[in-house]
């Protein structure tokens, strides 16, 4: 079974703010990419035996994803699609709308992006969030690592800034996206150490050099096992993700490098996620 853990879905334009629109076209993301519509999300990631779909909720940013886009759009496929709440801390509110988002549109996971909001992931505001999580069984996707919006703050972006969670959250599910670029050794170390954080490989294809150099350190410290896959979905499409991790290790064997192994690809694509992320299966 494919499960891709990391797929977006909102209304474009109505759902960005125009500053981030114009931060998104700056580095090359267009209205074209962003427009991810139910139909273009399907088609893009059917190649995924069941896709966990997101927006992002981030006011300081201006993603304005609302839950209900999401949920609307997984009640046309539930047996495939898994959606989860893109909450901000920052906002008034989000505590009813984590119960809103769970019990009423039936939402199974959240996904919150501290960088992108502006607050550190041990902000006292964040804690009723990891509380509730941990008790009804909810993962937490973070966006731990860097982006491009100029306002968002570096300062709350180190993925090692979610330890403090999981050490308080035990049975909390935490995946840490994209390895926690461009400080993926710091998210390696931290899923070796804290049994239930994971991290997903979603958009690392693209620089390759730092890719190898990440899943080669992987291999080195052992946390294979805790790599999930993702695609990124608008950024990154399924193929392309599919087809980076075969490059790469082909890449390293052809190069006179430290190897990577040949299974490598295979073993974080058919990933049993949804176990380890207590989701079902
Ligand atoms: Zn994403």
């Amino acid at each position: 079974m494919i499960v891709d853990c990391h797929t977006h879905l909102w209304k474009s334009p109505e759902e960005f703010s125009e500053g981030l629109r114009d931060e998104l076209a700056s580095v090359g993301y267009s209205d074209e990419i962003m427009d991810v519509s139910p139909e273009r999300h399907a088609a893009a990631t059917s190649g995924a035996d069941c896709s966990i779909v997101f927006g992002l909720r981030a006011a300081l940013s201006g993603f304005l994803t609302v839950n209900d886009t999401v949920a609307k759009y997984v009640r046309t496929d539930p047996e495939k699609l898994i959606g989860f709440a893109a909450l901000d801390p920052t906002e008034p509110g989000v505590l009813e709308e984590l119960e809103r988002a769970v019990g009423q549109l039936g939402l199974r996971g959240i996904k919150l992006t501290p960088i992108y909001s502006g607050y550190h992931p041990w902000d006292e505001r964040a804690w009723p969030i990891y509380e509730r999580a941990e008790a009804l069984e909810l993962p937490i996707l973070f966006h731990q690592g860097a982006t491009f919006p100029r306002k968002a703050p570096l300062k709350f972006a180190l993925p090692h800034q979610l330890e403090d969670i999981a050490l308080r959250h035990p049975n909390l599910k935490i995946v840490v996206a994209h390895l926690g670029h461009p400080w993926e050794a710091e998210t390696i170390v931290l899923i070796r150490k804290q049994p239930n954080v994971f991290s997903d490989i979603s958009g690392l294809h693209g620089r390759p050099w730092q890719f190898y150099n990440s899943l080669r350190l992987a291999v080195e410290y052992g946390v294979v096992h805790k790599l999930l896959f993702g695609t990124d979905f608008p950024f990154f499409t399924f193929e392309d993700t599919v087809d980076g991790l075969h490059n790469i290790v082909e890449m390293s064997q052809k190069m006179g490098v430290p190897p990577l192994p040949t299974e490598l690809p295979d073993e974080i694509i058919h990933r049993n996620t949804l176990k380890l992320l207590g989701l079902k299966g």
